[in-house]
């Protein structure tokens, strides 16, 4: 894996993570994601976000724009996204490393 998937993939985590949290950022675009050297990216400009989202998971607008439109993640990566998601929120059965 790249550095620049593992990137996509750990921006990909950070929105599920957001939305598990209740939050949908509603401005989820390049501009507002970052990185600095030897950090992992991260979101930021949460002024449009909101914090009652109930999420639908894999049928969450967002997320689906997210990971299927703008990132073209396949199912196998979107699967890895929620797992390591569940993971880092202690739901998870499983830990997946990468
Ligand atoms: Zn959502």
């Amino acid at each position: 894996m790249t550095v620049f998937e593992m990137a996509r993939l750990h921006l990909a985590i950070g929105l599920v993570l957001i939305h598990l949290a209740g939050v949908i950022h509603n401005d989820v675009y390049p501009r507002n994601a970052v990185k600095k050297e030897g950090q992992l990216p991260k979101w930021i400009d949460f002024t449009m976000a909101n914090i009652k989202h109930s999420c639908e998971g894999l049928d969450c607008g967002e997320l689906r724009r997210f990971m299927q439109d703008e990132l073209e993640l396949s199912a196998e990566d979107q699967e890895i996204v929620w797992d390591r998601a569940r993971s880092i929120r202690g739901e998870g059965p499983r830990d997946v490393a990468f």
